[in-house]
């Protein structure tokens, strides 16, 4: 029987909180599904600069790279604001992206029924919402060189003589393998993408928009694929979001488009994400599974964390990452149904009302669903 490695790594904050409730779930596909999971734990971030005098051992790293997937909390806290740059706790989880060379960030916006009235849109547009967003996430103009402020001396009619530079930069490569994970991912799912980019006033948008059709007919024929320019895709995804399956773009509308279509779900501690790198022997990509929100000072140790989001994201470690997917199905489901039932975190309670629980009860309520259903 085939067993799924998982490294888990906590983190800082309420990130060990709501991991403790994603153990209850991986305990429950155990025992009940017979699912084999060998989860190793360590430490990321302050917990681990508190040992080991940096924010990621290279123990630790090393770890990372031989799993079938990582699944991290959230790093960092006021106790760590002032540690030298080196050492800061997000640097344990840039170096986690960067050594694991994880290409593609994956931001689905899902939104429960039982929540469409927290959306910042009107429960008809966002009802049964489930997209994803394919981010490149290591190149393009957060990257590209030239790069910088220089003086404009020379340039009399520069009202005061400076000039700020960034490159649009993309390789047919950087762009190809992303495009790929896109296409993977759409099997998974609705079996459609869409690539957006700028091909009407930038030349790395034509190349980006013909390296993505170029793997579509080489490659995935069998997959929907349509272009839209980024402008557009913006007004789409507030007019009716409902159209997508899988959106690929590139680094920099990347973040800007997933933190929009994040907003449709409503709360934080709801949305979870996953960074995806090159295929392994296994054929499955490397990857790293991780909710949205931060380690959360604020409410860390009062039982007030709302687990869902990292749930979600052991969700689609299920999905990608083992292939299993009636059972990240099941799950999803379980969730939708709890909160249908009006169990809510303290996050989640609105003007309906509901019973609220805490983060251990939160977790509690979701394996109960899951042996229900
Ligand atoms: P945050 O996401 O931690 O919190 C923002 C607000 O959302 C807070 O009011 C918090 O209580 C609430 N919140 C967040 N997650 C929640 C959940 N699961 N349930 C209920 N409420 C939740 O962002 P912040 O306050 O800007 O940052 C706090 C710390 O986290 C900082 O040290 C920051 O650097 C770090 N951070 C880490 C990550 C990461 O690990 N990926 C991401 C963002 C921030």
């Amino acid at each position: 029987m085939t067993t799924h490695s998982l490294l888990i790594l906590p983190g800082d904050g309420i990130g060990p909180e709501v991991m403790t409730e994603v153990r209850k779930v991986i305990d429950w596909f155990q025992t009940n599904k017979g699912i084999q999971f060998d989860v190793s734990e360590d430490l990321v971030g302050g917990a681990a600069y508190d040992k080991h005098g940096v924010p990621l051992a290279d123990e630790t790293m090393q770890k990372a790279q031989e799993v079938d997937a990582v699944l991290l909390g959230a790093v960092g806290g006021p106790a760590y604001d002032n540690l030298d740059f080196s050492v800061k706790p997000e640097r344990g989880l840039l170096r986690l992206r960067k050594e694991m060379d994880l290409f593609a960030n994956l931001r689905p916006a899902q939104c429960f029924d039982a929540l469409a009235d927290f959306s910042s849109l009107k429960r008809e547009i966002v009802a049964g919402l489930d997209i994803l967003i394919v981010r490149e996430l290591t190149s393009g103009v957060y990257f590209g060189e030239p790069r910088g402020i220089h003086s404009d001396d020379n340039n009399p009619q520069n009202e005061g003589g400076r000039v700020g530079i960034n490159t649009q930069r993309y390789t047919s490569g950087e762009i190809r393998r992303v495009a790929r994970a896109a296409f993977e991912l759409a099997k998974k799912r609705g079996n459609r993408v869409c690539s957006m980019e700028k091909a009407n006033v930038m030349e790395s948008g034509i190349l980006w928009r013909e390296e993505v059709q170029w793997v579509h007919d080489n490659e995935y024929p069998e997959v929907e694929l349509s272009h839209m320019y980024a402008d557009n895709g913006a007004m789409q995804l507030v007019r009716r979001p409902n159209q997508f399956d899988v959106i690929v773009t590139d680094n920099l509308f990347g973040d800007i488009l997933s933190d929009a279509a994040a907003m449709l779900t409503g709360s934080l501690g709801m949305l979870p994400s996953a960074s995806l790198g090159a295929p392994m022997a296994n054929g499955r990509p490397k990857a790293m599974y991780e909710p949205v929100h931060g380690s959360a000072p604020d409410i860390t140790g009062q039982g007030k964390a709302n687990p869902i989001a990292c749930i979600l994201s052991f969700a689609m470690a299920l999905r990608y990452s083992y292939d299993l997917g009636a059972e990240a199905d099941l799950l999803e489901k379980a969730i939708e149904k709890v909160l249908a039932d009006g169990v809510r975190t303290a996050d989640l309670m609105g003007p309906d009302g509901g019973t609220p629980v805490s983060t251990s009860q939160m977790g509690d309520k979701i394996v109960e669903a899951l042996s229900a259903l």
